[in-house]
């Protein structure tokens, strides 16, 4: 079922600050007023939440956050020496705008021997993270008007990076009887004379699903018959479970690796949210282009970060096995005990760090309470137990919940027992 974007954007509209919603008044009266392009941008529903509940743990209360994705370990200690060597021995410039040729080389490599797809550096643009990567591709790829395949769930950010570059985002309803993926005839049916490309996330976020190879290949045989561009989000590759696989999309079948860009970075990998480094891996032509829009838009990405991200890729990996060993674990604790809340249904997490649930008929129950949608409930469970959440609604799933498991088993206990809690009564407050 393909979802209604308007009825998304005006749920998503609450996550606007009163002071927001003034700013905007005053700017559509002055010569400064915003561009039509801005009147359909939401701002990050994850973002939002994580800043809301810093704000709340700045004013001294005992906010237990678990809205936002990032890993919750330091960047490991080599990586961060290379940036301090980085720094003295002057890599404080400009660097070329696609990215310094030996992480471009790293890139590529590291991709080559974990799928045995041989890539070229000059394949790889190096971006500000993996957000900004995906707004070049979108950027150089699309033209007004065009489609893009979204499954929803979705990442918060997909469908408004499509509208700034022109798209039209197709959410696409997956359900969680399906584990939340997208199946071939779905995406054949959503398929207009417009369609030009497919985006897939797997492990996902936010529901923390891996896509087997046999059903991502299902999915490129569509987008072979097609002719689909395809963006494939792979940033949270290296985090799966259970001895699980991820294939990188372009090696599912032949002729993929010409209209596929995959997208990833060190962020979560290596726990450098905020270094700001992604790439994206390209056929030549297209990787060109990004380099020339990069190098207008954006320039390089840090030079420091880039020596950081060479460290992170070349170096000792065991830091990667040991971030995605602690994810398992915590998946185990919080999977388990979110399954024996009456009510709550979860699909199987085999990677990144999010359990996403179905909390319906807790809504149901507590609708006459003024917690009747996700949105509603995230905000109470704020309020009232000190909870941050991510509303599903923000990721184009009413009904649903994000957790962000990248957190200590001591806030991961003491935001379950809370939110246990809330399910129990919504009207009973912590305080
Ligand atoms: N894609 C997905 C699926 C993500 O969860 C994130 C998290 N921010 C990104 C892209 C962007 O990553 P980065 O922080 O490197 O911009
Ligand atoms: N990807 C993370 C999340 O979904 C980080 C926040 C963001 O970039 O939106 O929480």
């Amino acid at each position: 079922m393909v979802v209604s974007l308007a009825a998304l954007a005006s749920r998503q509209k609450s996550y606007c600050s009163q002071e927001e919603a003034a700013g905007a008044a005053v700017m559509e009266s002055s010569s400064l007023h915003l561009a039509r392009r801005m009147a359909a941008l939401e701002p990050s529903a994850t973002l939002a939440m994580a800043a809301r509940a810093g704000a709340m743990k700045a004013a001294g209360l005992d906010v237990v956050d678990l809205s936002v994705g990032e890993p919750d370990f330091p960047t490991p200690e080599h990586i961060c020496r290379a940036a301090e060597e980085a720094i003295r021995a002057g890599f404080t410039k400009y660097t070329p705008a696609a990215g310094i040729p030996a992480l471009r080389k790293a890139v590529a490599e590291d991709y080559t021997r974990r799928t045995g797809l041989a890539v070229t550096p000059a394949q790889v643009v190096v971006s500000n993270g993996a957000k900004h990567a995906l707004h070049n591709v979108f950027t150089a790829v699309l033209d007004e008007g065009d489609e893009v395949v979204v499954p929803a769930p979705f990442w918060v950010s997909y469908a408004e990076l499509v509208k700034l570059a022109g798209g039209r985002p197709v959410l696409i309803e997956t359900s969680i009887e399906d584990n939340f993926k997208l199946r071939p005839e779905a995406l054949r049916a959503a398929l207009t004379p417009r369609t030009r490309m497919l985006l897939v996330c797997s492990p996902s976020n936010p529901t923390g699903v891996v896509y087997r190879p046999d059903e991502l290949a299902a999915l490129a045989d569509v987008a072979l018959e097609a002719d689909l561009a395809v963006v494939a989000d792979e940033i949270y590759d290296q985090l799966v479970f259970d001895g699980r696989t991820s294939p990188s999309f372009p090696t599912l079948r032949p002729g993929l690796e010409s209209r596929t860009v995959v997208v990833a970075g060190v962020s979560k990998t290596y726990s450098m949210t905020g270094w700001r480094i992604g790439w994206t891996i390209a056929p030549e032509p297209l990787s060109k282009a990004i380099g020339n829009l990069q190098s207008q838009e954006t320039s390089n990405p840090s030079s420091i970060g880039q020596h950081a991200a060479v460290a992170a890729l070349t170096g000792p990996q065991e830091c990667v096995t040991a971030m995605r060993d602690a994810f398992q674990k915590r998946r185990d604790l919080v999977a388990g005990r979110l399954r024996s809340m009456p009510g709550v249904r979860l699909p199987d997490i085999g990677g990144a760090f999010y359990a996403f649930f179905d909390i319906s008929p807790a809504l149901e129950r507590s609708r006459s309470a003024g917690f009747g949608s996700s949105l509603q409930w995230c905000a109470g469970l704020l309020e009232r137990q000190q909870v941050a959440l991510v509303a599903g609604s923000a990721f184009g799933a009413e009904g649903h919940v994000r957790m962000s498991f990248a957190a200590s088993d001591d806030d991961l206990n003491r935001g379950l027992d809370r939110i246990a809690a809330f399910l129990a009564d919504p009207a009973a407050s912590r305080t």
